[in-house]
């Protein structure tokens, strides 16, 4: 739950740091209201390599670290087509990736989204409700989250009209907790929801 956030986790340090720049843009939908000039030292995809090794490297278990490493790597892949050709191929390259959905399509691409994530849950919660393992919290919790950084409730568009430095020291604390919280608050949940079936089931 953390791994799949690092990248950002991450992202929101180095733009409070200074070592990433981001810029307020109230056109940039759907809900991100920034132009993300340079990310290249977390979002390119040889960072994106390097963080997945040093992450699965903490995972003593050789299952467990392919899985932490693909984990993060998989947080590369969806940005892929939301992001606006901001993602580099490694630091300071000339080359970007990303298809752009966000800035092509705007409020639909936040839809997309959803429509993706409802997918993925959809299909988490069959496959532990066959093992009793019930989904309802980690559900409602991203369900609010989805509505939450919707193009009308997400706090970056009143961020984005800060003066600098606040914008991006804001915009920084906000990604960063925007993942971290959520991905501390899910890993409880899922380990509740297993915990309370084993239990039901021993
Ligand atoms: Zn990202």
């Amino acid at each position: 739950m953390l791994g799949v956030g690092l990248m950002d986790i991450v992202d929101g340090l180095f733009i409070m740091l200074g070592i990433d720049r981001v810029t307020p843009d109230l056109q940039a939908g759907p809900y991100l209201f920034f132009d993300l000039t340079f990310v290249d030292w977390d979002h390119s995809l040889l960072m994106a390599a390097v963080l997945s090794l040093i992450w699965g490297a903490l995972f003593l278990r050789r299952s467990l670290a392919i899985v932490a490493a693909l984990a993060v790597f998989s947080h590369f892949l969806a940005d892929w087509p939301v992001h606006n050709a901001d993602l580099a191929l490694y630091p300071y390259a000339s080359t970007h990736l990303g298809y752009g959905l966000w800035g092509k399509l705007g409020t639909a691409s936040w839809v997309l989204e959803g429509v993706f994530a409802a997918a993925l849950l959809a299909w988490a919660w069959s496959t532990s409700a066959r093992r009793g393992v019930s989904l309802l919290w980690p559900g409602v919790v991203m369900a609010v989250l989805f509505v939450q950084l919707s193009p009308w409730l997400s706090p970056m568009k009143w961020v984005a009209q800060f003066d600098e430095p606040a914008a991006h020291l804001l915009h920084g604390a906000l990604v960063m907790l925007g993942f971290l919280v959520p991905g501390l608050l899910l890993t409880v949940l899922f380990d509740r929801a297993e915990r309370r079936a084993g239990v039901l089931a021993g």
